[in-house]
């Protein structure tokens, strides 16, 4: 699929196609058959996680799962299932939140997806478990917004400081 582009253009290619699916997804259309997307906000509790399963990740890995929330989604249609970072997804598709970057001069659209690690998203909160709330803090300098998303992954609230 990505023949055809030139070599140095590929990461960019590559992040564009990821976002595209990505955005498809969050926006509820299966990037593959364009069947209905349920998405579903979930946290692994390091507690839950059955013994046999974590031995099997490393530690790198089981520090991403500590907590970590993620959005699923699954094709009501077809088999497609996809995950995500809650802040990624939030990244990719949340009005507010590339607003808050472009006021702080930095335009998300010009970023690889990959760099999204390196935007200092120090603080993904999970406010209450059941029905599960996440608070996502996205921080530039003395700037800040929290941005509140439920179990289906719909943007509750939006604070800006
Ligand atoms: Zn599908």
């Amino acid at each position: 699929m990505f023949a055809g582009y030139d070599r140095e253009k590929i990461p960019e290619i590559v992040s564009q196609y990821l976002r595209t699916i990505s955005q498809h997804a969050i926006n509820g259309f299966c990037p593959y058959c364009n069947g209905r997307m349920e998405s579903t906000v979930r946290a692994y509790d390091a507690r839950d996680v059955d013994p046999v399963s974590a031995a099997d990740r490393s530690e790198d890995a089981d520090d991403r799962f500590h907590d970590h929330p993620e959005v699923q989604f699954d094709c009501q249609r077809c088999i497609i299932e996809a995950t995500l970072a809650v802040d990624h997804a939030l990244l990719l598709a949340e009005p507010a939140v590339t607003n808050f970057y472009y006021e702080n001069g930095i335009l998300l659209q010009d970023c690889l997806i990959w760099e999204f690690s390196e935007l200092n998203l120090d603080n993904v909160e999970i406010e209450h478990r059941k029905p599960i709330r996440v608070a996502v803090t996205f921080r530039i300098d003395e700037s800040a917004l929290t941005v509140v998303v439920n179990e289906t992954f719909d943007v509750k609230v939006t604070d800006e400081i």
